[in-house]
């Protein structure tokens, strides 16, 4: 979701003639888009922030903040940034700028409708919905983003038919939680059919979507793994932690029984698709069998990847009032055990791919590799000469594999 709002914010800026500087040293203006899952994430915001108004005495430099700030650091923030602004207003961002710069010329009506200024030329997230009702209880996103609200499938498909047009290879449908768009408007058409509205579009491009929420993700989306033929072999579905007794804490509405059912019709559908998971250890009170439970689901699931996190309280939350009690050391441990498991599997999965060919969408070239990502989202690197090939389709016939990335040669 951030990207999706730095790439508005670019095109809200370049309307009133700010360009890129290519270092934050360059810049005149600084705009945070801030990130309140975290503690870390606001703490990182205060060490820069210090440096910054350090450079402001020295010369001119105009500090913005906006993404998901709770009511607490607002009041903070606002001592300390030039304008702290709700996302929702950013259209409204040249005209509070105005009072700072007195350059702003334009005023755009509405986020959504501002097209932004994409950071590729070839992959585009398009945002489909805003908001959360979840309330997760480590999470602060439904208190900074508010409850969700769905984007007019007419103009995420106004946005998608733009975009492949102009030869954009893949589109990731974004949201909190895109499995349940279009809950909060009956007239709206669900998220399966949006798939498939959006799959039908072209037949030359991938399809992606992130973040589902488990207790939302129904059969019907399921079975679009096999309909939609532009969906890639790849789905993330976060799990956080495999303990009920977690679950039920973070307020997560599913149990891991429920969960491992789901990977089981998915892969079903689709024997070889690549799963994904974001979990957190050391939750307030995660006993070591509670954590063990965490364990047993990843030796059950076998992912391909995890974004494994180390529980941090993030205050404003419901779980910030419980004691953050498991030890820093203890939360490491528990990361690396996951970790372990985790290498073991992916390279297993890895090594299905050796020998055989698959499709990437080539998104850079380093000293003499052209990097990529498979359908299944694996990371795979190619030693080629430089030809012509960023963002496009590459078939390339793999080589050689470890838990993290493939490595093959042109096909
Ligand atoms: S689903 Fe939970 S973790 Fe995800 S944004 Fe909503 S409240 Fe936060």
């Amino acid at each position: 979701m951030n990207m999706s709002d730095a790439e508005r914010i670019a095109t809200t800026l370049e309307s009133i003639n700010y360009t890129p500087a290519s270092t934050e040293k360059e810049a005149d203006l600084i705009v945070v888009v801030s990130c309140s899952v975290r503690q870390s994430a606001i703490d990182r915001i205060h060490g820069k922030i210090r440096n910054w108004n350090l450079r402001k005495t020295k010369e001119p430099l105009v500090t913005v903040l906006t993404g998901c700030v709770l009511d607490e650091d607002r009041l903070a923030f606002k001592k300390v940034f030039d304008l702290v602004f709700d996302i929702e207003n950013l259209a409204q961002l040249p005209a509070m700028l105005a009072d700072k710069t007195a350059e702003a010329e334009k005023e755009i009506e509405n986020y959504f409708k501002i097209i932004p200024r994409y950071t590729s030329a070839f992959q585009a997230f398009v945002p489909i919905m805003t908001g959360c009702n979840n309330f997760c209880s480590y999470c602060a996103v439904p208190y900074v983003r508010g409850r969700e609200y769905s984007r007019p499938h007419t103009e995420i498909i106004a946005e998608v038919r733009t975009l492949l047009k102009n030869g954009y290879k893949e589109i990731t449908l974004l949201g909190q939680n895109v499995n349940s768009y279009g809950n909060d408007n009956p007239k709206e058409i669900t998220f399966p059919e949006l798939v498939q509205l959006v799959n039908d579009e072209s037949d030359d491009f991938w399809l992606r979507y992130i973040t589902s929420h488990p207790k939302d993700m129904s059969d019907e989306l399921i079975k679009k793994f096999i309909q939609a033929s532009k969906l890639t072999d790849y789905l993330h579905l976060p799990l956080q932690s495999g303990s009920n007794e977690i679950l039920k804490k973070m307020n997560r509405h599913y149990i891991y029984e429920h969960y491992k059912k789901l990977i089981e019709k998915v892969r079903a559908e689709k024997p070889d698709i690549a799963i994904s998971t974001d979990i957190i250890v050391g939750f307030p009170g995660e006993t070591n069998e509670q954590f063990m439970h965490t364990v047993r689901a990843f030796e059950e699931i076998k992912y391909d990847m995890a974004y494994i996190s180390q529980y941090s309280p993030r205050s404003g939350t419901a779980a910030a009032k419980l004691e953050d009690d498991v030890p820093k050391p203890e939360k490491k441990h528990r990361e690396k055990v996951l970790t372990d498991i985790l290498a073991k599997t992916a390279l297993k999965h890895n090594k299905k791919y050796l020998d055989k060919e698959v499709t990437i969408l080539a998104d850079r070239y380093q000293k003499g590799v052209l990097f990529g990502r498979s359908g299944s989202f694996k990371l795979v690197a190619v030693k080629t000469e430089p030809r012509d090939l960023i963002g496009k389709f590459v078939k390339v016939k793999i080589t050689d594999a470890n838990a993290w990335a493939l490595t093959g040669e042109m096909a």
